[in-house]
């Protein structure tokens, strides 16, 4: 699963085809949704494979704003950011074992998961949190880097207009 972009007009082939999976997909189209709403609002499905996108001239506009950024460090700093954000919030109770860190339940004893994780052998604990009880927040782990907005950036100059495909 995952988002393909299409260039419509490519003037190479850096401007062909991007393609992100969701994971990475969905931090980056929220980074250029939030940072350049004017640059991004004629495209409305960002986070769907409904064939939107921007045209020639949006491509490019979008394209040298985020190379300037990218050249300036803001892209950078955003991801510095965000990656501290992400960490700094709060762990969530694990599902699976209610926070205690062994389970239970029918799953959990046939396994031997009812047994607290044996800090030396490993074995026993909730495969849910590792027997911490504790699971890091939904999307917390979603990935962002600088190179992949250099990627997009890069297609997005040559693509001629582009579909979420
Ligand atoms: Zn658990």
């Amino acid at each position: 699963m995952g988002m393909d972009v299409y260039g419509k007009h490519p003037a190479n082939d850096e401007g062909t085809y991007f393609r992100n999976n969701i994971w990475w997909w969905h931090p980056l189209a929220g980074f250029l949704t939030e940072t350049y709403p004017d640059l991004t609002g004629d495209c409305t499905y960002w986070h769907s494979n409904d064939g939107d996108g921007l045209d020639a001239d949006g491509a490019k506009a979008l394209a040298a704003a985020l190379q300037r950024d990218l050249d300036s460090g803001a892209v950078a700093a955003y991801a510095k950011e965000r990656e501290e954000a992400l960490a700094a919030l709060p762990m969530q109770e694990c599902g699976p074992c209610e926070g205690t860190g062994v389970r239970t339940d029918e799953v959990g004893r046939r396994f031997g998961m009812d047994q607290p994780r044996d800090p030396v052998t490993g074995q026993g604990g909730c495969n849910g949190c590792g027997g911490d009880g504790k699971v890091a927040p939904l999307g917390a782990d979603a990935p962002f880097s600088v190179e992949n907005v250099q990627e997009f950036a890069t297609f997005l100059r040559s693509c001629g207009g582009f579909e979420i495909c």
